[in-house]
């Protein structure tokens, strides 16, 4: 038998067993107390890592599904500000681009999102705002409370991409002033692929638009869950549904402050490898931004060839991404989401450190023994 390989990504992300036997069974009728019960202990444990007592409803499809939906059911023809530091910052102004008049608020890749720009917007009447809260692209996580701030000064929609912070940091949609949040589940929440979860405020139903797209109906999504037993519009993917209780079960028996701590030392974990190494971190902060807790985005060093490094890697059953887009070959990312701990990181590392060897790189210092400090 071929063994598998780790996954250590910015998802998809290994699967507890619990959940991946989840899904190992006869179907069931999703118009049912047995499926109601399955969705309703995911929306609990949900809204906890959402922070949020708005309605929070679960879509089949991947996050980028979750993403049309906030912005094709209320960003329909208005003026929408879609902040740009990353891909998904990107792919959430492409999205705009279809429904509605989208204004980019642009950075350099892996640099602070504009806020004094996104004001500028929103005096010009800017109703909607976009951000992604974890640039999963560069490693970055941007300052949402301050944007909630902004979009409520200004009577703003505020859409927030969470896919790869929820469940793995801190995330308070209901005190950020969040209107529509959104997760996937094959990143911190450690699900197979295939399901998006939106939670929406109060606000945000009051402003739907008056021709939303048929399956991506929030408010159909609503009305079927508010019912008994709970339910979705159309037949979902319900052996995802199945393994995704299961990933909330576990989060709630962890519990979420252990299993962001978790992941902040983790990350903390690979940080330090690459400081050790004498390497620097993509990203360039200020005050108000961080390294992303959930994925760590390091600068290749002159000389070293990103497929030529992650294939040594590979090679020992790991595996690791590269750069998208203009950073192919500029930086590599190694994912510290979902149930991610000690043996995993440190293999990762190892595996990592003998390949920059391999490819001629000198490194400084001992990135593993570095790591070994944060995680002993
Ligand atoms: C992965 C990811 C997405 C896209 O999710 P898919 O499940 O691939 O559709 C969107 N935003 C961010 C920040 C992501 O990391």
């Amino acid at each position: 038998m071929e063994k598998e390989l780790l996954l250590m990504l910015p998802g998809p992300v290994p699967m507890p067993e619990r959940v991946r036997l989840a899904m190992m069974r006869q179907a069931i009728n999703h118009r049912s107390a047995e499926f109601g019960a399955a969705y309703a202990d995911c929306v609990r444990v949900l809204k906890t890592a959402f922070g949020t007592t708005n309605d929070l409803m679960v879509i089949s499809g991947s996050g980028t599904a979750g993403m049309e939906a906030a912005i094709a059911n209320v960003g329909k023809d208005k003026e929408i500000a879609c902040i740009v530091n990353g891909k998904f910052g990107e792919r959430m102004l492409k999205i705009s681009q279809r429904y509605g008049k989208a204004h980019e608020i642009k950075s350099e890749w892996g640099t602070p999102i504009d806020l004094a720009a996104l004001e500028a917007r929103l005096e010009q009447g800017a109703q909607v705002v976009t951000l992604v809260h974890n640039e999963t692209s560069v490693g970055i996580r941007n300052p949402a409370q301050e944007v909630g701030k902004l979009a409520k000064k200004h009577d703003a929609l505020f859409i927030m991409d969470g896919i790869t912070s929820i469940g793995g940091d801190t995330v308070e949609a209901d005190k950020w002033g969040v209107d529509i949040a959104i997760t996937g589940s094959q990143k911190c929440l450690a699900a197979p692929a295939g399901l998006a979860m939106v939670s929406v405020s109060g606000r945000a139903w009051e402003r739907l638009t008056k021709n939303p797209p048929y399956y991506l109906d929030l408010a159909a999504y609503k009305k079927s869950a508010a019912g008994t037993p709970m339910e979705t519009p159309y037949t979902p993917a319900v052996p995802l549904f199945l393994a995704l209780r299961e990933a909330c079960l576990i989060i709630e028996e962890e519990g979420l402050a252990a299993r962001i701590a978790r992941h902040h030392r983790m990350s903390g974990a690979v940080q330090a490898a690459a400081k050790a190494w004498g390497l620097s971190l993509f990203p360039k902060l200020d005050a108000k931004h961080g390294y992303s807790t959930t994925v760590t985005a390091v600068e290749y060093p002159a000389g070293v060839k990103d497929d030529e490094m992650r294939a040594t890697i590979k090679k020992m059953g790991i595996v690791i991404a590269g750069g998208q887009d203009h950073l192919k070959g500029k930086i590599f990312r190694i994912g510290s989401m979902g149930a991610v701990s000690a043996p995993e990181i440190l293999a990762t590392l190892a595996a990592t450190q003998h390949a920059l060897k391999r490819s001629g790189f000198k490194v400084q210092g001992d990135g593993v023994a570095a790591a070994c400090e944060v995680l002993g």
